[in-house]
């Protein structure tokens, strides 16, 4: 294992074990839940929006390691971000998991670059951001809110 490798495996277990953002999100303006029949895992994603953009993302639900962590690295992620730049972020993780090309933008996401290999894991990686999605999705339709 190479040292990128050990340090990629090193930031995922820290983020399965301690996951960020965990909890319910009081003042939740979109909430969105997601399954994945194939591992088991569950996450429900509350967003907190002020106009288009994300001041604070947090998560709960239950889940192998690679999906917690997903969505621990992607609630950090998250935070401040416009719903434009989530949506390409998604794109550009969502890309990653796929092909295994990193995304330079991608920041501590590209620790979970790997799961690109481990093709019985890919909907684990990407439960959360398929969540991120329908929730991305539903805030455009409402609209921003004042
Ligand atoms: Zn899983």
């Amino acid at each position: 294992m190479s040292t990128l490798e050990n340090l990629y495996k090193q930031v995922i277990l820290d983020h399965s074990r301690r996951p960020r953002h965990f909890g319910e999100l009081p003042g939740a303006t979109h909430t969105e839940t997601g399954h994945n029949p194939s591992c088991g895992d569950r996450v429900q994603l509350m967003l907190k929006l002020d106009g288009d953009v994300i001041v604070e993302a947090r998560f709960t639900g239950k889940g192998c390691a690679i999906s917690v962590a997903s969505a621990s690295l992607m609630t950090s992620a998250l935070r401040g971000r416009t719903l434009a730049q989530a949506a390409e972020m998604e794109r550009a993780f969502t890309q990653m998991i796929r092909t295994g090309q990193p995304a330079a933008e991608l920041g501590d996401l590209v620790a979970l670059q790997g799961v690109h290999t481990l093709h019985t894991r890919v909907k684990c990686a990407t439960l959360p951001w398929q969540t991120l999605d329908v929730a991305l999705r539903q805030a455009a339709a409402t609209g921003p809110q004042d």
